[in-house]
């Protein structure tokens, strides 16, 4: 009897653990982030080869996902539009210029819709190349370009500052300018934002309360952090300015790959670290 007992047990509470870990891995929506796709940097934590994100494109397919954009899941959660049978939302954040060069080429061979974060004050104009290397982000004219038909956009901030080290005052303004940036562009964006350095005011629930008052002052209804875990598709009120994100490493092989999207690589990772 022990001997049956002790293994069901054992499965019982792997179950319980990685549900616990996943969230709702069986009806859950995954949201990947990237950041570059590129051919000529060697991949790590913020890069992924432009060959390895065809591979994640191919995967996708082959498994039958579809991908979906912000506004897609705005008319699923206010509107009750369904989504896709199988729906996965690319993101990518900060707005590179290899998103154009690289991703966009991909995005239209594959069919797929992606959705960029961008950082408003780093679109370059020929005025303006922007306050980082000339060259690392898109221009205006790419930027408009992409997002007649593979891509959204959401709010990123305008200069990537960390909210962390800034005033209600400054992040109310910071909210301002670059929404205001992106409409003197003519670049279009959905009511959704992307926590710089991902951080989301987890130690300080007052102040967060406060950011996510002025959030949604700014007309903002959803926002991303990273969580490497799944969304509950019924996506609570509660729940709509801390949707989760399931970070893409540059250095994950494919096996990796399908493991994060499946909401356990944090459960894999930590798994590791025991077995060490
Ligand atoms: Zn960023």
């Amino acid at each position: 009897m022990v001997y049956i007992i002790i293994p069901v047990a054992f499965l019982v509470i792997t179950f319980i653990v990685m549900y616990l870990y996943a969230g709702p891995f069986f009806k859950g929506l995954p949201v990947l982030v990237y950041h570059k796709i590129s051919s000529t940097k060697k991949p790590d934590f913020l890069t992924v080869a432009t060959s390895r994100m065809r591979e994640h494109l191919e995967y996708i397919t082959k498994k039958g996902y579809t991908t979906i954009f912000l506004s897609d899941l705005v008319d699923y959660v206010e509107n009750g539009k369904p989504l896709p049978k199988k729906p996965l939302m690319i993101t990518l954040d900060d707005g590179f210029r290899d998103n154009y060069t690289d991703l966009y080429p991909l995005l239209k061979e594959f069919n797929c819709k992606a959705n960029i974060f961008i950082v408003a004050g780093f679109v370059q104009t020929p005025g303006n190349m922007g306050p980082r290397a000339e060259g690392e982000f898109m221009l205006q004219e790419e930027a408009k370009t992409i997002c007649k038909d593979h891509v959204q956009y959401g709010l990123h901030t305008m200069y990537h500052k960390n909210y962390h080290d800034l005033t209600l005052q400054e992040i109310d303004e910071d909210m301002r300018v670059s929404k205001q940036k992106l409409d003197e562009l003519g670049i279009p964006y959905q009511p959704v934002f992307a926590y710089s350095w991902a951080y989301y005011f987890k130690d300080d629930l007052v102040k967060q309360a406060e950011v996510f008052g002025i959030l949604k002052k700014h007309g903002v209804r959803y926002a991303f952090k990273v969580g490497d875990r799944l969304n509950r598709l019924r996506v609570h009120n509660s729940s709509r300015l801390l949707l989760n994100r399931i970070h893409m490493n540059g250095s994950y092989s494919m096996w990796q790959y399908a493991i994060a999207l499946n909401g356990f690589i944090r459960i894999s990772q930590r798994l590791k670290k025991i077995l060490k």
